[in-house]
């Protein structure tokens, strides 16, 4: 296959989708595919799609609508563009993608990403083809690898899958049928893509999964793992200087998990726990299987564990039912959490799923009024959050340069961005900066002590793979 082949790939969604995004241009590398930001430059376009949402699922079609349009002008050039459509849309909709855009030639599920090359090629020989069959092989290990180059050009930060699928069929929600039943990848793989990660110069790490803290994978000593334990074993290599996780279910924060937030000095003080209403009503109704005074009791544990941490959420409102009186639950629930972040949603009816064949749909105006008084509250909590860092002395692990010259950007323990004036030597490193003033999101400081005093304090490593 030629070198100059390109393809362009673009994600909707959520960081698992990013994430095998990553891993299929890693997988056409091989082919001989490099990646571009254009898709007017690229031979191959993948939209790589989310299905949580109908808004998201409209999104994909008309993008597709304007590709076939740039695909027929590529053609009258005589040039050959492939479009393709991975993800959720592409497992839910399957072959009706095709029905509904001819300019597709390709249908790949997100269980079978590691075909994609395969795929591919029987595309390119004049099939169009559609596999959407939950595959059986362990597709992570057939994945191609990052070139550490790839690695590189990508940051310090990365995310690395350890779990996927969901068994807890909330009502109101595809991953179970999209993403397939749970599964966890064995701790070993885990740990070997992590440490190759990092001798390629990422210092961060979040590890993702639908259910991330469902995790139960086969551990180094045979046994099954928590994800627990396997943040304490990820946290002994030496240049990882961050570790987060993302998405949990509050039903599955054991306490072994709460007390490493408490013992695990890498382990980041920020955790994103989905609530999805305050209404115990509308709890039960969604299937979430916990309610308001648990979730209440987990978070007040994470914080006597651990006091500086912060926490975000996310929330539907509008659930089939919901009334005044639910939705007065859910602004009490987030008052008395007080979140530094929070994603609210607007309930979305997914087809096939139980809740959008529920009566008593709630109307879309009123769900408007909702999402935009509870978004007025959360936006005010996340400023008093924002507004309450400033003044303190926090840890920023720099990421990139800055937009001014001599500047360069990092971030707090909280995702905040940080920048501030000090040499780019410190990127991948973490320093410690007091912050004095917020800028929109922003917190803008000055470094306290030189980086390496920092890190052998905290007995991090000083390796720094992008001075
Ligand atoms: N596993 C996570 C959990 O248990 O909360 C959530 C994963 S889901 C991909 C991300 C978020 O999308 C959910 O937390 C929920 O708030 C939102 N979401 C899912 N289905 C939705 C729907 N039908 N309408 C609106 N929002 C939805
Ligand atoms: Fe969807 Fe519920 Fe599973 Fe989260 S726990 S992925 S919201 S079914």
């Amino acid at each position: 296959m030629s070198e100059t082949r390109k393809v362009h790939i673009k994600s909707f969604g959520c960081q698992m989708n990013v994430y095998d995004a990553r891993r299929m241009a890693d997988t056409l590398a091989r082919d001989g595919y490099a990646e571009t930001a254009d898709p007017e430059q690229a031979d191959l376009i993948i939209l790589n799609t989310c299905h949580i949402r109908e808004k998201a699922v409209e999104k994909v079609y008309s993008e597709l609508g304007r590709l076939r349009e740039m695909k027929e002008e590529s053609a009258a050039l005589g040039r050959t563009q492939t479009i393709a459509v991975a993800g959720c849309v592409a497992q839910a909709e399957g072959k009706e993608i095709i029905r509904r855009e001819k300019a597709v030639r390709l249908v790949l599920g997100p269980q079978n990403i590691h075909r994609i090359s395969e795929l591919v090629a029987r595309v390119n020989s004049g099939e169009a083809v559609v596999d959407t069959e939950f595959a059986v092989e362990d597709k992570f290990e057939q994945l191609a690898a990052p070139k550490p180059e790839v690695t590189r050009a990508r940051g310090i930060s990365a995310f690395v899958t350890v779990q996927e699928g969901c068994d807890k069929f909330c009502t109101f929600c595809v991953v179970p049928y999209t993403r397939g039943n749970e599964a966890s990848r064995s701790a070993e793989r885990i740990l070997r893509e992590a440490e190759s990660l990092v001798s390629q110069g990422v210092r961060e790490i979040t590890l993702l999964g639908q259910n991330v803290n469902a995790y139960h994978g086969c551990g180094l000593d045979g046994r099954d793992w928590s994800l627990s334990k396997l943040i304490a074993r990820l946290a002994e290599i030496p240049e990882l200087l961050r570790i987060r996780y993302m998405t949990s279910h509050p039903r599955d924060m054991d306490d072994e998990l709460i007390e490493a937030h408490r013992d695990i000095e890498k382990l980041m003080p920020f955790l994103h726990l989905p609530v999805q209403s305050g209404s115990d009503r509308i709890l039960g109704e969604m299937n979430r299987k916990h309610t308001r005074a648990e979730y209440l009791a987990i978070i007040e544990r994470v914080r006597e564990a651990r006091p500086d941490i912060a926490f975000s959420s996310d929330f539907i409102v509008g659930f089939p039912g919901e009334t005044d009186g639910d939705f007065e639950d859910t602004l009490a629930l987030v008052r008395d959490v007080r979140f530094a972040q929070c994603f609210t949603f607007k309930y979305s009816p997914r087809p096939g799923t139980p809740a959008s064949s529920m009566s008593e749909q709630v109307p879309e105006e009123v769900k408007t009024e909702r999402l935009y008084r509870l978004q007025e509250l959360v936006e005010r909590q996340q400023h008093e959050f924002n507004l309450s860092c400033v003044g303190r002395e926090l840890d920023v692990l720099f990421e990139k340069p800055g937009r001014h010259e001599g500047q360069i950007v990092g971030r707090s323990p909280y995702l905040q961005p940080v920048p501030v004036m000090a040499p780019q030597s410190l990127i991948g490193t973490v320093a410690r900066v007091r912050t004095s003033e917020l800028r929109t999101y922003s917190l803008i400081g000055d470094l306290v002590g030189a980086p390496a005093d920092r890190l052998a304090q905290n007995s991090h490593s000083e390796v720094n793979a992008f001075a």
